[in-house]
């Protein structure tokens, strides 16, 4: 369970800064002593995790266990996906076309501020990304820092980028931002799983189950699904699976509005476009079977 923490701390968004919470602060997740992972709660994400007990997506969630009060901190309990696993290889892929809710947008076009803190995370990345102005400012609006991050990933393109891998010796590799093509995916795809017929085989049946799954649920058809991964999971001896994690950002749309998550987004029509992020990671699963 100690590996598990140490997995997520490492694949969350406050990594870098969370290994030092591992000596007891406060941080997004914990372990609870029956091997339950603990996130922080969120009500958006407790609603949907216990809306997905009672849909055909139940058996691709991790399991959701209620809440749990520490103190003045509240979590969500759930399964620990990493459990049986034996010095797991993990990659998580963050679904759909965008990873920003139009209300972000929105917020962000009433309160234009520049933004040095993600002035900097651009300037590390890509500083050629940054014009004239934006380094004479030091800083970036929010709306030009979210727009460029899904850009200069494969997230517009592809409908989905790879944030993380986890090698069997704790290895975390976090640069697959810029994989723009398939081809650059299916390459990462054989590097993780270092190119066993049976574990691709097995990520790509469950990728089709999954796609049957999503067609059924009434919680897919029903949601805007942003932000959230697919945790992609083995081990040496051959198990392998992927689960549908992280719905802080997964919100039911206006009756009026029904989702069809496979067309492009523009502005008001709330398409998140996860099915043209699950479509591609298939076919690149089925590239690196067939290669
Ligand atoms: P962000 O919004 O920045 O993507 P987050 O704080 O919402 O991050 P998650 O994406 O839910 O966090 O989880 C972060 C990492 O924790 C995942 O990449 C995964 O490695 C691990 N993780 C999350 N939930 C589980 C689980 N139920 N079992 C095992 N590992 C998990
Ligand atoms: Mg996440
Ligand atoms: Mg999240």
């Amino acid at each position: 369970s100690w590996k598990t923490l140490k997995t997520i701390i490492s694949l969350g968004r406050s990594s870098p800064s969370s290994w030092v919470q591992l000596a007891g602060h406060q941080g997004n997740f914990q372990l609870s002593d029956g091997g339950e992972v603990l996130k922080l709660y969120s009500e958006t994400e407790a609603m949907c995790l216990d809306n997905l007990m009672r849909d055909p997506l139940r058996p691709f969630v991790p399991q959701y266990h209620g809440l749990l009060t520490q103190g003045e901190e509240r979590f969500i309990r759930m399964e620990d996906l990493l459990d049986g696993l034996t010095r797991p290889i993990i990659m998580d892929c963050k679904m759909g076309i965008r990873t920003y809710q139009e209300d972000e947008l929105v917020k962000c076009r009433t309160a234009p501020t520049l933004r040095s803190d993600m002035y900097h995370k651009m300037l590390q990345a890509d500083p050629g990304a940054l014009s004239a102005e934006e380094h004479e400012q030091r800083g970036v609006t929010k709306l030009r820092y979210l727009r460029w991050r899904d850009t200069t990933s494969s997230t517009s393109a592809l409908g989905f980028r790879i944030e993380g891998i986890m090698m069997e010796n704790g290895n975390v590799q976090r640069d697959f931002r810029k994989m723009l093509s398939l081809v650059q995916v299916t390459e990462v795809l054989l590097y993780f799983t270092r190119s066993r017929l049976d574990i691709l085989r097995a990520y790509h049946c469950r990728l089709q189950a999954l796609g049957d799954a999503l067609e059924r649920s009434s919680f897919f058809s029903s949601n805007e699904v942003i932000g959230s991964s697919l945790l992609f999971v083995h081990d040496y001896s051959g198990k392998a699976n992927v689960w549908m994690i992280d719905f802080g950002k997964t919100t039911p749309t206006p009756e009026s509005i029904r989702i069809r998550h496979n067309v492009q987004w523009t502005e008001g029509n709330r398409e998140d476009g996860y099915l043209i992020g699950l479509a591609s990671l298939t076919s690149s699963l089925h590239q690196a079977i067939t290669l």
